[in-house]
């Protein structure tokens, strides 16, 4: 297992849309692996595989270092599909380890239902809200090439282009790897 580079906002494969995975083969069991470790190592709470440079439709969630879901075990999403979602929104603080030190109120639907495989390929249905429902819908919107940025209105967006043109300049300090610039 190893820490895998973070790729960056601006990079090619994050507005990519994800491709389903049709068997677990070592390469996968690999991947999912590395990701634990790149997003522990860089204090996320969920990381999709385009943040690594894989076009698979994944994404891992571990919310065990959150007061209140301590008990809740690290999940892995394996071709995960959005079936449902509550009426009722919330407004709530985003961030991205694509898009560092860029923090945003994003509305989303405060709950939603969930179709996904788990690493053996056998499908499950949850239904989740709160911070649960907000990270799984983040990385969901990953996997469809989609940043937490492009839900933002338009005069909001203006005010962190600088920022966002950085990050894809690679004009800041990031304590954990990241891609080269215009490599993936
Ligand atoms: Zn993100």
């Amino acid at each position: 297992m190893g820490i895998l580079p973070v790729t960056l906002y601006g990079d090619k494969i994050l507005r990519k849309k994800a491709k389903k995975i049709e068997k677990i083969d070592n390469p996968v069991i690999k991947l999912i692996g590395d990701m634990f470790e790149t997003m522990r190592n860089a204090d996320g709470m969920g990381l999709a595989a385009n943040q690594v440079g894989s076009d698979s439709s994944l994404f891992i969630i571990d919310l065990s270092l959150v007061k209140g879901y301590e008990k809740l075990k690290p999940m892995v999403f394996i071709n995960p599909k959005i079936i449902g979602q509550s009426e009722e929104e919330s407004l709530v603080e985003e961030g991205c380890l694509s898009i560092p030190d860029i923090r945003a109120k994003i509305k989303r639907p405060e709950a939603i239902k969930i179709v996904y495989n788990d690493p053996e390929l056998k499908e499950h249905t949850l239904e989740a809200d709160k911070l649960l429902a907000r990270v799984i819908q983040h990385e969901y919107d990953h996997l469809q090439g989609i940043f937490f940025t492009d839900r933002l209105d338009d005069e909001t967006l203006k005010r962190y282009k600088k920022s966002l043109l950085k990050i894809k300049n690679r004009k800041i300090e990031i304590d954990y790897p990241v891609t080269p610039k215009n490599v993936y």
